[in-house]
């Protein structure tokens, strides 16, 4: 198999497979035993806390809830803040990951002010609209910091900084699914007015299933489960030991990025790519984006078609509807950045990882090139058969 859907998940590490069987053999035991401490069920996750600390500059490891993921964290953060607070306004990206827009549109069901700041033709946030949109009764900002489809970076300083000014007291969040593993990120520096931050560890070549949210000291968050008070208070249950020590392992690792030799290969991909197809549209492609990440359209394809038929030769790619289960209508950030539908839905997205090699593009382009006849064309037969 050549997966080149590193945007989807990544694949875990030989070391965090490692790190991760002792707690599902010997060291079964539950960290929140007032045993543990003998034990060492407790280990896992202050290394995981200790991990994430380092990997984003955070101050201190309790920052650090950890959940299943970025679905449940991003839920976290609206739920909680619309329990909190009566009324307000709440102003997300255009682009959001469902698991963000749909949680605000519930907040919007209960009552608060919903606003979607739009995004430009390359995939940013139309910053004069959100300096106009952030009045005095905005509780919440939530702003992806990579989309999970172009892979474009906004400018969270600058966001950050817009939102300080104009509405100091506003909870500033962002959805950093994408980013982590991917850039650099420090929460004590440009990324300082970031409250909130939610992340997933398969994302980064951890385990699936554990993420967490990041609370900046001094933000308070009401409590997600209740139960038997683990994580102080705010996430109640039995820890998941033999994932967070998955998740500790891959963030200790994530601090050697490999940006350049993963940049290269996404350059080289996209220079084959314009000329074996120059009527091929790169998305995005001249502003900040993620490393890994190439979200293109051939011209007159179906992206979903030519995906199934690389899977069916073995190659993963992902298209415009990834990363949302039996999602048919195309991709929202391209939708969103005014792309027509005509362009859209030819739309396919590679993204790349540590473990990806120059040999892998090179069976993608010889499969692909095999079965068109000409710039972005597939041979009848083929589409026929598919
Ligand atoms: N946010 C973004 C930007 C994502 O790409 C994803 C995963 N596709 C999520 C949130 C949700 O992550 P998870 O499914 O691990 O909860």
């Amino acid at each position: 198999m050549i997966y080149l859907d590193n945007n989807a998940t990544t694949q875990p590490t030989a070391k965090v497979v490692e790190a991760m069987l002792p707690y599902l053999t010997d060291c079964y035991f539950n960290a929140s035993a007032s045993t543990a401490a003998f034990t060492g069920a407790e280990q896992p996750q202050s290394d995981a806390a200790n991990a994430m600390a380092k990997l984003l500059n955070a101050e201190e490891p309790d920052c650090f809830t950890f959940t299943s993921g970025a679905t449940e964290s991003n839920n976290w953060v609206c739920s909680s803040i619309a329990r909190s607070r009566k009324a307000g306004r709440v102003l997300i990206s255009a682009i959001e990951h469902a698991s963000v827009a749909e949680a605000a549109a519930e907040m919007a069901r209960a009552g608060f002010e919903i606003m979607e700041i739009p995004v430009d033709g390359h995939g940013l946030i139309q910053m004069d609209v959100l300096g106009a949109a952030l009045l005095d009764d905005t509780i919440l900002v939530s702003i992806m910091a990579a989309n999970n489809e172009t892979g474009v970076l906004q400018p969270m300083g600058d966001i950050g900084r817009l939102i300080r000014e104009r509405c100091p007291s506003a909870v500033f969040h962002t959805d950093a699914t994408q980013a982590i593993g991917k850039i650099p990120i420090d929460l004590q520096s440009d990324w300082q007015d970031i409250d909130l931050l939610s992340f997933s560890a398969h994302k980064f070549h951890g385990p699936k299933g554990i993420g967490g949210l990041y609370i900046r000291p001094g933000i308070e968050l009401d409590a997600l489960i209740l139960g038997g008070g683990q994580q102080q208070g705010l996430r109640s249950g039995t820890l998941n030991t033999p994932a967070l020590a998955g998740l500790a392992s891959a963030a200790s690792e994530a601090v050697n990025l490999e940006i350049v030799k993963i940049r290269n290969l996404r350059d080289n991909l996209e220079t084959r790519l314009m000329e074996a197809f120059p009527e091929a549209i790169i998305h995005s492609k001249s502003v900040a984006r993620l490393p890994n990440t190439s979200f293109f359209s051939l011209a007159g394809e179906d992206g979903e078609e030519v995906a199934d038929r690389l899977a069916i030769s073995g190659i993963i790619v992902g298209t415009g509807a990834a990363c949302s289960s039996g999602a048919i209508d195309g991709s929202k950030c391209l939708r969103a950045m005014g792309v027509p539908h005509s362009i859209s839905s030819g739309a396919l997205r590679v993204s790349l990882s540590k473990f990806s090699e120059i040999s892998d593009l090179d069976a993608l382009f010889s499969n692909i090139l095999n079965k068109t006849t000409g710039p972005g064309k597939i041979i009848p037969e083929t589409k026929k058969r598919l």
